[in-house]
């Protein structure tokens, strides 16, 4: 028999306690429905672009060249499109445009954010799996949120840990969103977490330093110990020292705070207007230009970045006259937007975000790239909040746990009338979140379509259901469903 604590174990993570909390009725098909959860078949535009940043940070983290970096993102992103299809409310998607965005996230990444973010902290790991227990003595469930956390960091000048944060979002950046910062659900998650691993591996590494000490100890005792014995057991307690040295805590023992960055990808708007062509608005893909006459080997065009701008220094305008700068302006007849991907003459998007850093492209606007990034002040921990923010985690996992496994036998036991009843009473639809942020991916099918169903069979309908695969390597460990990839 298995002992009873992998019995009880049970996974959970961020994700799913912000989706309970949005609907308890969308926690139960993503993540709950016959203990595994189950999801479109296609993935959404803005997760996708999200999860394919991601792959391409992680490896300039680790060194990776940037070249390196763009690829294994937007590789990412073509497997997910070409294996599953990427839906989205915008209208149709240009996955070539998507792929371009990707491409220029990443780079604006290694522009922008990586030289100032490596000169402040030290990148101690990245997209590590942690695992933190929400549990108290006496707990029959041994709950435990998984999570993987972008970055651990340390702070240079103070030797502060902090986790790093990356976030893709539109262009609207506004104070209600820096304010949602500051108790954002997985800032306090991913660093309770990492608090927690760094305390438990300082412990253990003490434990080793300590074996280090009594083994070199007791070979010093020796009548005439071995010199190359004790040459390599006092290298091995040097090492094991220094090892504990890395891992020393601050002096409060904590993890100081969050490092929240976004990457603004712009909108999607139909253009040109009333045309049902859907575009990605954002410099990074998207720049303007108007042709001018070229001699010999020079640029056939002018470029710009934004149709609509306000000057920052006294500068020539288009007419010849001196502006004083602070004006507004914009382009005048004769430009036209192009897709930067497919420019040869920019460079596509690696050329293109070359020429922004370099200031060469409508320099009377100012810098470009600085601008579509957001770095609010860290989120600094307050001790009280993160301690309410576990308890509260717990209570909901706990009694979540129970709802589903009552739901779940009664699918088991096929009572249909017992399902819609435990239905309604564990896992009630919040109808304010069917469709905003974004349209819910069980709006027409599951719960506002004709009839409205309680049951899903992806075996039968694999043109539109997929099981839910694990995001997190332990689930995926003990769960062998799916791949993290
Ligand atoms: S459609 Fe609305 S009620 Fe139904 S799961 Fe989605 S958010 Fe909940
Ligand atoms: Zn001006």
């Amino acid at each position: 028999m298995a002992p009873s604590r992998v019995i009880n174990l049970r996974l959970t993570d961020r994700s799913r306690i912000v989706t309970y909390r949005r609907c308890p009725r969308r926690r139960w098909w993503e993540y709950e429905y016959k203990g595994r959860g189950v999801v479109p078949r296609s993935t959404d535009l803005a997760l996708t672009v999200g999860l394919a940043v991601h792959e391409g940070i992680h490896q300039l983290l680790v060194l990776s060249p940037t070249d390196m970096a763009v690829r294994f993102a937007t590789e990412f992103f073509q497997r997910q499109a070409e294996n599953r299809g990427i839906h989205t409310e915008g209208g149709v998607l240009d996955i070539e445009e998507q792929v371009a965005m990707v491409e220029g996230l990443v780079r604006l990444f290694a522009l922008e954010v990586l030289p100032g973010l490596t000169d402040e902290f030290e990148i101690l790991e990245t997209e590590r799996e942690l695992a933190l227990p929400l549990t108290v003595a006496g707990d029959s469930l041994d709950l435990r949120l998984m999570s993987r956390p972008d970055a651990g960091l340390r702070q240079r000048s103070t030797g502060d840990y902090y986790i790093g944060s990356w976030k893709t979002t539109g262009s609207h950046w506004s104070a209600r969103m820096e304010a949602e910062a500051r108790h954002d659900d997985q800032g306090i998650a991913e660093l309770l977490a990492f608090e927690n691993d760094l305390l438990e591996r300082r412990t253990s590494a003490k434990s080793v330093a300590l074996r280090q000490r009594e083994n070199f100890q007791d070979i010093l005792r020796q009548p005439d110990p071995d010199l190359t014995v004790l040459q390599a057991k006092f290298t091995e307690l040097l090492d094991s020292e220094k090892h504990c040295r890395a891992l020393a805590l601050t002096p409060t023992d904590v993890v100081m705070g969050v490092q929240m960055i976004y990457l603004l990808k712009g909108d999607r708007r139909e253009w040109p207007e009333d045309s049902g062509q859907w575009v990605q608005w954002s410099p990074l893909v998207r720049g303007w230009r108007r042709p001018i006459a070229a001699v010999g080997s020079e640029s056939a065009w002018e470029y710009a970045w934004s149709y609509r701008w306000e000057c920052v220094a006294q500068h020539i305008n288009g007419q010849g006259r001196r502006c004083p700068g602070g004006v507004g302006h914009r382009l005048g007849k004769g430009w036209e937007p192009f897709s930067v991907w497919q420019s040869a003459e920019v460079g596509g998007v690696k050329g293109w975000l070359d020429m922004l850093e370099a200031g060469v492209v409508q320099p009377d606007a100012g810098p470009c790239l600085s601008r579509q990034i957001v770095r609010p002040a860290p989120y600094f921990r307050v001790a009280d909040e993160v301690q309410d923010w576990w308890a509260q985690a717990r209570a909901q996992e706990n009694a979540i746990a129970d709802s589903s496994s009552i739901l779940n036998q009664a699918i088991h036991d096929g009572n249909s009338s017992r399902v819609r009843y435990d239905l309604n009473n564990l896992f009630a639809q919040h109808r304010q979140s069917c469709l905003w942020p974004s349209r819910c991916p069980y709006y027409e099918t599951l719960c506002w379509g004709p009839v409205p169903d309680y049951q899903v069979r992806p075996e039968d309908d694999a043109e539109a259901w997929r099981w839910r695969e694990p995001h997190h390597q332990p689930e995926h460990e003990i769960t062998g469903h799916g791949c993290l990839g």
